[in-house]
């Protein structure tokens, strides 16, 4: 089997103070495991606690982050579109734009390309394929999730 394009490497460095990726009403940020207790110790929280003041279910059970009432916007965004837990963000945050439905067509990477100022940018570095393949699978271990807490409590029917 073929290796995917993008294990060749691709360019891209993240623009100081850009924010666009973030700044997106309707945004989804999928929840790992990890995350949840990673970010909650950062509040100071026990994890049940921040999940029911940071975060909500879709439809289907998975915990992801709350949004602004006003705009619909990442609660965590700031007015300056800054990431005000940058350091401890959602590993899906830190993945784009390493995202499989991002890389999975010509098209889903043009449209990207189009909004992502980091992949045409002068200071563009080579991203190496395998630190990309690391966030491919991160993005997918977050969109699968998880729809309780604490997740090996879930009951089995
Ligand atoms: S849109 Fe691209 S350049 Fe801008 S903050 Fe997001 S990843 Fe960085």
């Amino acid at each position: 089997m073929r290796p995917p394009w993008w294990m060749e490497g691709v360019a891209f460095s993240c623009q100081a103070n850009c924010g666009k990726c973030c700044d997106e009403p309707g945004g989804i940020v999928y929840l790992s495991i990890t995350d949840a207790e990673r970010i909650s110790k950062h509040h100071g929280m026990e994890v049940e606690e921040w999940l029911e003041r940071d975060c909500r279910q879709t439809l289907d059970g998975r915990y992801v982050l709350k949004s602004r009432e006003v705009d619909d916007v990442c609660i965590y965004l700031d007015q300056n579109k800054q990431c005000t837990i940058y350091t401890v963000r959602p590993q899906q945050c830190a993945a784009f734009p390493w995202w499989s439905e991002n890389l999975a067509t010509d098209r889903a990477w043009r449209e990207v390309k189009e909004t992502c100022p980091g992949l045409t940018a002068d200071d563009a570095l080579i991203i190496d394929g395998e630190a990309i393949r690391i966030h491919v699978f991160a993005d997918r271990e977050s969109t699968k999730g998880f729809r309780s807490w604490p997740p090996w409590n879930r009951k089995v029917r």
